[in-house]
């Protein structure tokens, strides 16, 4: 039975979301989502998955992610015949070069980098390209791991000496990275995967403001336990409960049904010659070779020549055909990168959902402190159906009401911040 229309399209479930932060008065980050537009581009290309965390001085981190979500799904996708992971690389390239000659040309924006990671999800698996230190994270039911590697001093001083236990010296701050997109000339793309997709995969596109407030275990627990809309509001509320200090960027990818596409592969990507030339090429192959056969049996040499010349030149297109094709059969998944880099068990236990709890009385506290204007009613009876679903032992539907009483709670303070220009931090 053939798939209905769209199953390629909906076999994930995404949602993304880019915040200004507490303490910034820009957003330098960047993000891109770019579908493929049709089955066989789906085929050809996947889905493409982008978040871009500028740096440079004035607007010119703005510009610089900017130029990176603009100009690398373009060019993913401008190049069907090219295997995935070399177009991405490619993409990368490009977008690197576009920075960098925007720098050399305005002084304003010299020296202008972007950090750039993208996952594209292919029925061969996810595949990521990246440089600099926004992650790219997959939960696989009881696991998190981060498939980026960081390029930044830390990771590589620990790569370098083959422990966690090195710190860089205290005159280079944490968050110095070792590469990104615009700053130099040529820039070094890192590749990983494909990762063969399962269903229920779930992927974290994310900034150093989401990554570098909220804990590994945190966002293994946060997406297990909601949709990705409300793990991602989760997510950019909680590092903004922790100070917001940067902007903060995140996209939730799940997929949903794995083996649907996985088993559509083979036909639609016209795994026989014959699938992938036009009906009116085989057409005119055949009439011509038939027109040919008759006028020679017929001693009609001078025909017979001119049509068997037609079917050269219709077997020529047809060749031409199955070459530009772009067949995804062409290309042969292997294992690039050495990911994923970390891997962090997933716990809902006491410990956590207590932590959880934590930082949501903690906040509705503070609210109540403070006099700030928030509904505390709904607040309160998402608390209150917590604490029932709680004891009869459902860890995911605990954590998923703290979640919504975090962003409920967060949505109205932060509405207030905007009112009367007052900071939603915690008590100490
Ligand atoms: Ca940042």
């Amino acid at each position: 039975m053939q798939p209905s229309v769209g199953y390629w399209q909906s076999f994930v479930e995404y949602a993304e979301l880019t915040d200004v932060g507490l303490r910034r008065a820009n957003n330098q980050d960047s993000l891109a989502t770019m579908l493929a537009g049709s089955e066989a581009d789906f085929f050809r290309r996947g889905h493409l998955f982008l978040v871009a965390d500028g740096m440079g001085r004035h607007a010119a981190g703005e510009l610089a992610s900017k130029i990176a979500a603009d100009t690398v799904p373009l060019q993913y996708f401008k190049q069907p015949q090219v295997p995935p992971p070399l177009a991405l690389r490619q993409a990368l390239e490009e977008g690197n070069r576009r920075i960098f000659e925007r720098g050399r040309q305005n002084p304003d924006f010299a020296g202008m980098g972007t950090t750039t990671c993208v996952l594209v999800l292919l029925p061969q698996g996810a595949l990521v390209g990246h440089v600099g230190d926004s992650r790219i994270y997959r939960l696989r039911r009881n696991h998190l791991e981060q498939l980026t590697f960081d390029h930044s001093v830390v990771w590589e001083m620990q790569a370098a000496a083959k422990s966690n236990n090195v710190q860089p010296p205290a005159n280079i701050p944490k968050n110095y990275i070792t590469r990104s997109l615009g700053h130099d000339a040529a820039v070094k793309v890192d590749l990983e995967g494909p990762f063969p997709l399962e269903s229920g995969d779930t992927f974290l596109l994310c900034s150093d403001g989401l990554s570098g407030q909220v804990e590994d275990d945190e966002i293994a627990a946060i997406l297990s336990c909601v949709e990705p809309t409300e793990a991602a509001q989760a997510l950019v509320d909680l590092a903004n409960l922790r100070g917001g200090p940067d902007n903060i960027t995140v996209i939730v990818a799940r997929v949903r049904d794995a083996a649907r596409v996985q088993n559509a592969l083979p036909p639609a990507a016209g795994g026989s010659l014959l699938g992938r030339v036009s009906m009116p090429v085989w057409v005119a192959v055949g009439a011509s070779l038939l027109l040919s056969s008759f006028a020679f049996m017929a001693a009609q040499a001078a025909l017979g020549t001119a049509a068997a010349g037609a079917a050269i030149v219709a077997l020529a297109v047809a060749g031409w055909q199955i070459l530009t094709s772009g067949s995804p059969g062409k290309w042969k998944p292997r294992a690039l990168g050495r990911g994923p880099h970390t891997r962090t068990e997933l716990r809902l236990g006491d410990v956590e959902l207590d932590k959880f709890r934590g930082t949501v009385t903690k906040l509705r506290e503070s609210a109540a402190h403070q006099s700030w204007t928030v509904d505390f009613e709904k607040g309160d009876r998402l608390l209150a159906e917590a604490a029932v679903l709680r004891k009869s032992g459902d860890a995911a539907g605990t954590l998923r009401n703290y979640c919504r009483t975090l962003s409920h709670l967060m949505r109205q303070i932060r509405k207030q911040r905007r009112d009367v220009g007052r900071e939603p931090v915690l008590d100490d």
